[in-house]
């Protein structure tokens, strides 16, 4: 087990902490983009309340429910499904960035899981997310898709990438591309050395725009 890490039991151990389960929800697809790109695979994440990129789950009780039905219930309150989610789906535990200079009694837990699915039905769950989901425009400003491909000019996944994710969720999609062998180790490596590029720009048009923004104010 890598450092930082514990096991399902380990975790569950610490009455005193806080638990919070997600999941990564995906499925293969034949699907091309522009009728050419091969897709692959339809990998779930949301755009957070607080503008970040998360997967969907949060809080559980382990009190009162095991980790994988809070997890459940969470699904059906953000993606409108209630997807069963069982031990088997578990790929990690560990503690939560706050918490990890802290004491294990004080701190929070981050579970995580993945399930694949059929493509029919993330179809299904990317409808009733917009629709039946009681945190659709709330917790969840909307799904989306994950892209694998690298279009001409590096957009993809290593644009994507350098979003803002919540947490450790970035290393968590990684972790499960690899892990799962969604992508290979080499194009990993390249769309994210990509991605490190693109952050300085947007850090550059970030300032061109808090200049222009203070222009106007004065
Ligand atoms: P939520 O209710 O989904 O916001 O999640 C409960 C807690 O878990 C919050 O404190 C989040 O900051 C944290 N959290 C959610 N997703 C992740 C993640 N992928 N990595 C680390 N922390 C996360
Ligand atoms: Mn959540």
């Amino acid at each position: 087990m890598a450092s930082g890490q514990l096991s399902r039991a380990e975790a569950l151990a610490c009455t005193g902490c806080r638990h919070a389960c997600h999941v990564m929800l995906y499925s293969d697809t034949k699907s091309q983009l522009f009728g050419r790109i091969p897709i692959r695979h339809i990998i779930l994440m949301q755009m957070r309340f607080d503008g970040l990129l998360g997967f969907p789950g949060g809080f559980v009780n382990p009190s009162k429910e095991s980790l994988e039905e809070g997890l459940t219930r969470e699904l059906l309150e953000e993606i409108g499904v209630a997807v069963p989610i069982l031990e088997e789906n578990h790929v990690e535990s560990c503690y939560g960035p706050v918490s990890s200079t802290a004491s294990a009694s004080s701190g929070l837990i981050l579970h995580f899981y993945a399930k694949k699915l059929e493509e029919e039905q993330i179809l299904d769950i990317e409808r009733s997310a917009a629709s039946t989901a009681i945190e659709h425009g709330h917790e969840v400003l909307g799904m989306v898709r994950v892209p694998l491909y690298q279009t001409r000019g590096e957009g993809g996944l290593s644009l994507f990438l350098s979003h803002s994710f919540i947490g450790n969720a970035r290393l968590q999609l990684m972790d499960c591309l690899m892990r799962f062998g969604l992508i290979s180790a080499k194009h990993l490596h390249k769309a994210l050395s990509h991605s490190v590029e693109t952050h300085k720009h947007t850090a550059q048009d970030l300032e061109s725009a808090l200049a222009l923004i203070q222009r106007k104010q004065n």
